[in-house]
């Protein structure tokens, strides 16, 4: 289908951050048992396994991360917050935010994600043959604004990346789209006044944080008009996703003409996770790629970074991701959806009449077609 390669970038020492105890995003209490985060590395590690056993690993050029410098991760976060996850990496164990916790040596690791993120971007810029990446990233990083980490994010990979692009680059126009079930605030919080970045959250509506992802959030100064928060109801699923896309992100996009696109590939959305509610299935993840690589064909010349956000069900996750990794490097395998049967009697192919009133409702506040972005 395609000549061009797909570089995949991760790292063991990814796995190797640990994200400390609690109960699902919670801590333990009186009542609550500890259980461990949720934020595990089992559903990543299970993604590279999946890619090894199923072959498609040999389709990819691996490219190994090199750590971010503490003057890359400062394009974005402040330098007390740098030496708070550097001081507390020493030991361990305790929150540099609001739900992020860093572990011993967390900050090494937490570097050598967000320099996997910029090495993508690079990567995809530079090579004349590689010019899609996926990132399998963690530390996550979509929440973590200037100041401090948040919802198990220590440094902002997406924006350390992008940064990178326009900076060092030169690239003058960054589509950021982040589909990961829980709103990318961090990301929004950084390019908020920029309009060189377009930046669309597609996520479940006031899920976490709670306070940020409205509709009526679009920016500010010269980047009003460029930020676009497509908030969902609970329950919205593949056919919900792809009417989104149709109606709101691909005209987004045909206007913006973005050089680079990225994505905020966070597979949290599905529905075997137990942090949100929508209803994707690994198929609803395929098409939104496909959707996200014919953008990227057409304005930035194939040019598309995938990086890992969120994903808690440590068994569906990389079903989901094999898909989008598949549809990144056009090679299929024999691998199917071994769950979908189990999503039979849902509604998750079907766009029901008030769903399809939500998204025509932020489809019009965008005015689509006629407004000036
Ligand atoms: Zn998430």
């Amino acid at each position: 289908m395609t000549s061009k390669k797909t570089a995949f970038i991760c790292d063991e020492s990814y796995f190797w951050h640990n994200a400390g105890g609690g109960a699902l995003f919670e801590p333990s209490s009186k009542y609550v048992e500890e259980y461990g985060s949720i934020e595990t590395p089992q559903s990543k590690r299970r993604v590279k396994n999946l890619l090894e056993k199923s072959g498609l690993m040999d389709s990819l050029v691996q490219i190994k991360p090199i750590p971010a410098t503490e003057t890359q991760l400062a394009c974005y976060h402040t330098h007390s917050h740098i030496e708070n996850v550097k001081r507390i990496s020493e030991v361990g164990g305790e929150d540099c935010g609001d739900s992020a916790i860093v572990g011993k040596g967390s900050f090494e690791i937490a570097k050598l994600a967000a320099g996997g993120a910029i090495e993508a971007v690079k990567t995809v810029v530079q090579s004349d043959d590689i010019k899609t990446a996926y990132v399998l990233t963690r530390p996550p990083g979509h929440h973590a604004v200037a100041d401090r980490g948040m919802g198990f994010c220590l440094f902002n990979n997406i924006v350390i990346a992008a940064k990178y692009a326009q900076n060092v680059l030169g690239i003058n126009k960054i589509l950021i789209l982040d589909w990961d079930a829980h709103h990318g605030n961090g990301t929004e919080a950084a390019f908020y006044e920029d309009d060189r970045v377009l930046f669309i959250s597609l996520h479940q509506d006031r899920l976490d944080p709670r306070n940020t992802g409205f509709l009526e959030s679009v920016g500010k100064g010269k980047g009003e008009g460029y930020n676009m928060n497509i908030p969902l109801e609970a329950g919205s699923g593949d056919a919900v996703y792809e009417y989104a896309f149709e109606q709101i992100v691909v005209p987004a996009a045909d206007k913006f003409m973005p050089e680079l696109i990225l994505v905020s590939a966070g597979q949290d959305g599905s529905i075997f996770d137990p942090l949100a509610r929508l209803m994707l299935s690994a198929e609803g993840y395929r098409r939104m790629t496909r959707t996200m690589k014919n953008l990227a064909d057409k304005y930035a010349q194939g040019r598309l970074v995938c990086l890992h956000e969120g994903g808690y069900c440590p068994v569906y996750v990389p079903f989901c991701c094999h898909a989008i990794i598949e549809e990144l490097c056009g090679v299929t395998t024999d691998v199917a959806d071994p769950f979908i049967y189990a999503m039979e009697g849902t509604n998750y192919k079907k766009l029901l009449p008030h769903q399809k009133a939500q998204v025509d409702g932020i489809r019009k506040f965008f005015n689509i077609g006629g407004g000036a972005l």
